[in-house]
Parts: C-alpha cells; sequence; structure tokens
C-alpha cells in the first residue's frame, strides 16, 4: 500500500490519488498511455501472458490498459467494490452487466421508470428469451410479487429520471436475495458522491461516467462495479469480446473527473437545494419536484440513502408551450440531453429523452407536457436563479 492508499482517508483524499500507477518516470499526472497493443519481451513472454497475466501486465486495450486500470481502481475504491471494469459508454456498462449474466429462459425484475436505451436494453434480453417483469419501484409489494425463486437479478435506477423517485435500495435488496437474485443498480442520478449503494444490498453498480463523473460533457465512458468475481469472470470476458471496452482516452479524461467529483458534485447539489427552495411555490410552476425539499413523497428515504437530495431538478410549467417558451428565453441554461455538466442544462422529456414513449406510458411515469428537467451546473445559484426566473416570467 502506498502512503496515499490508506482506506482510513477521506473519499475526497483517496479520489485524487487511488490506483495511481507510475511509470519509471515517476510523472506526478496520471499518464495516459494511448496505446492498443503491448510489446513482449519474447514469444514466451507472450504466451505467458495469454494464459494468464499479472496485475501489471496488459495484452490489448479491448481487455485493459494502463489507463484505464487506474480509472477502474479508482471507481472501484469510491464505489466500495472489489473491482469494476471500464466501459465505452453508459449504455455499455447495463448491457453489459445485464447480457453477461443472463441466458434464455432466466428471469429479471425492473423498475419501469427507466432511461430509454436501459428500455431497449431490456427489450433486447427479452428477444433471447429472457423474462422481464417490469414495477413501479417505489412500490415494495410490487417488487415482492415479481420476484420468484429462481429470479436472476433485479434492476432499478436508484434515482428514477426525469420524475426522480427514489427506488429504496436496502428494501428492494432484501427481497430480491431471499430469492437468490443479484441487485444490479443505475447510480447516476445519485453520483458516486451520495452512493452508499453497496453497503445498502447492492451488488452491482453501474454508472454513465459520461455524467458527474466527466463532470464537464467531454467523453463518453461508463462503468461496472462489483465483485472481483463478477467484473472480472462474469462481465469482464463478455465486454472483452463484445468490444465494449473505454477508449484509454476517456478514461484519462474520467479519471481526471474523479479527482475533482466530490467537490463538484456537493456545490452543484448545494446550488439545487438553493435553487428548488427559490423555485418552491412560483405560481407559475405546478410542481417543483426536488428530493432535498421536505415535500417530496420519499424525503425521508432520499436523506437516509443519499444523504442529500442531488443534482437534478424537475419542474412542472403546466404545458409543452409554456415549457417551450421558458427554455427558449433562458439565457444561462443549455437546451440540451446531457446531466451532471459543469453547465447547467434544461431538458423537455416528453419531446426528447421520452419522446419514444406512448402518451399512456409518459402519463404512467409522471412525464406530463409541461415537464422540464434541470441539470445544475457549477455556475452561481443566485444566476441561476434569476435565470429561470427571468425565463419563467416570459
Ligand atoms: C445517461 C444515462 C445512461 C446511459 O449512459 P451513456 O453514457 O449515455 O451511454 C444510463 N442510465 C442513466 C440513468 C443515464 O442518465
Amino acid at each position: 500500500m502506498s502512503d496515499t492508499e490508506d482506506p482510513g482517508f477521506h473519499p475526497r483524499t483517496r479520489a485524487v490519488h487511488h490506483g495511481t500507477r507510475r511509470s519509471q518516470y515517476g510523472e506526478m499526472a496520471e499518464a495516459l498511455f494511448m496505446t492498443q497493443g503491448f510489446a513482449y519481451d519474447s514469444a514466451e513472454q507472450a504466451e505467458a501472458r495469454f494464459i494468464k497475466s499479472g496485475p501489471d501486465e496488459f495484452i490489448y486495450a479491448r481487455y485493459g490498459n494502463p489507463t484505464s486500470r487506474m480509472f477502474e481502481d479508482r471507481i472501484a475504491d469510491l464505489e466500495g467494490t472489489e473491482d469494476a471494469f471500464a466501459t465505452a459508454s453508459g449504455m455499455a456498462a447495463v448491457n453489459g452487466a445485464l447480457m453477461a449474466m443472463v441466458g434464455p429462459g432466466d428471469h429479471i425484475v425492473s423498475s419501469r421508470a427507466l432511461f430509454g436505451s436501459c428500455l431497449y436494453v431490456l427489450d433486447v434480453l427479452q428477444k433471447f428469451g429472457v423474462q422481464v417483469s417490469f414495477v413501479d419501484g417505489t412500490d415494495l409489494d410490487q417488487w415482492r410479487a415479481a420476484v420468484r425463486p429462481g429470479t436472476k437479478a433485479v434492476f432499478f435506477e436508484t434515482v428514477s429520471n426525469p420524475t426522480l423517485d427514489i427506488v429504496d435500495i436496502e428494501a428492494v435488496a432484501r427481497i430480491a436475495h431471499d430469492a437468490g437474485a443479484l441487485v444490479v443498480v443505475d447510480n447516476v442520478f445519485t453520483t458516486p458522491v451520495y452512493s452508499r449503494a453497496v453497503e445498502q444490498g447492492a451488488d452491482i453498480v453501474v454508472y454513465s461516467a459520461t455524467k458527474h463523473i466527466d463532470g464537464a460533457g467531454r467523453c463518453l465512458g461508463g462503468v461496472i462495479c462489483g465483485t472481483r468475481h463478477f467484473v472480472r469472470e462474469v462481465a469482464e470476458p463478455y465486454m472483452k469480446h463484445t468490444g465494449g471496452a473505454i477508449s484509454p482516452f476517456n478514461a484519462w479524461l474520467l479519471l481526471n473527473g474523479l479527482t475533482t467529483m466530490d467537490l463538484r458534485v456537493r456545490a452543484q447539489s448545494d446550488s439545487a437545494a438553493a435553487i428548488a427552495a427559490a423555485l418552491q411555490g412560483d405560481s407559475r410552476l405546478t410542481r417543483v419536484i426536488y428530493p432535498g425539499l421536505a415535500d417530496h413523497p420519499q424525503h425521508a428515504l432520499a436523506q437516509r440513502q443519499m444523504g442529500s437530495g442531488g443534482t437534478m431538478i424537475a419542474v412542472d410549467t403546466g404545458s409543452k408551450d409554456a415549457a417551450f417558451a421558458a427554455m427558449n428565453r433562458m439565457r444561462i441554461f443549455k437546451i440540451s440531453n446531457n446531466l451532471g455538466d459543469a453547465k447547467s442544462i434544461a431538458t423537455h422529456p416528453a419531446t426528447t429523452t421520452h419522446s419514444r414513449l406512448s402518451d399512456e406510458a409518459k402519463a404512467e411515469l409522471g412525464i406530463t407536457p409541461g415537464l422540464l428537467r434541470l441539470s445544475i451546473g457549477l455556475e452561481h445559484h443566485d444566476d441561476l436563479i434569476a435565470d429561470l426566473r427571468q425565463a419563467l416570467a416570459g
């Protein structure tokens, strides 16, 4: 253990140092190993490495790379899992984690309130003979009714997109584990900063690193965190043979993203809390949804599970026209569909991220025509409040 890898150090300290691998030059910054291959000293060494690679031995960047491995080691340490596998995108992580563990006839129970592409992956699994039952993730009775002996996994977003419902990880994990099912969580909205998912019973945690881990909207990336057995024996063979590995360059950006993530996400969440409080009671909004507000239906659960309201707010402007008018007047908030960026973003889910859903499905998920999703960035919250107020005044 190097001096800076003491597990007693705070996450913010470990996020700066953990997992750094220095070359013979002793470089301070994490090195970018922009290489897909590795030269062997001899044919015998190549043979030996294909039989079994040591911790500092690499074969091909689709299998692993020193920069990618630094990112994997650092995020696994922060998440509290034994290991992690970095992927080309968040969807490669979701697809890899689920696809690698199931076969025809297997059963998965999933929350219905999912990111559209996650729903697509579950559709693909069904095409290959996996049975998928959908539940309202906030209703424990539905989880109890759907999970059965032999259920392979349960899957949910711990904070749903875009309506910010919180799924009780501990309670769902108890139900799943009683049936012998693995608990796979998509923890993007919670962020690794507020995640205690493993402590609360999750077996596998997936992230779109594109969001808060990069934190500047620069690159795609994802990660599958879990036990060493799951990551290296189940997920990695699938990922490395199907081509979902991360680019070393993106891993390098994300590794640097982790260094500042704690500071960024806490500042963004503080701003989100201030903005949500300022918007609450605004007569031009029919709803302000923020898990950090006392009137959020699962405020107590959010506090217990995350200890924060997070960086995302949803507001209902009452109609599509009102939502569009407000968006078109925004000066600081950008109209886009990423989240977790340093720049604040407004998204109209009904016509963009969730436009593929039927009107009934949108209604069921609370995606009303007037709903706006706000990702709070690193700007000063007073400027953001003023921007939203002038946009709504239009
Ligand atoms: C963005 C997102 C994903 C997909 O991540 P990509 O990096 O865009 O592939 C999956 N789940 C959630 C909750 C997301 O917000």
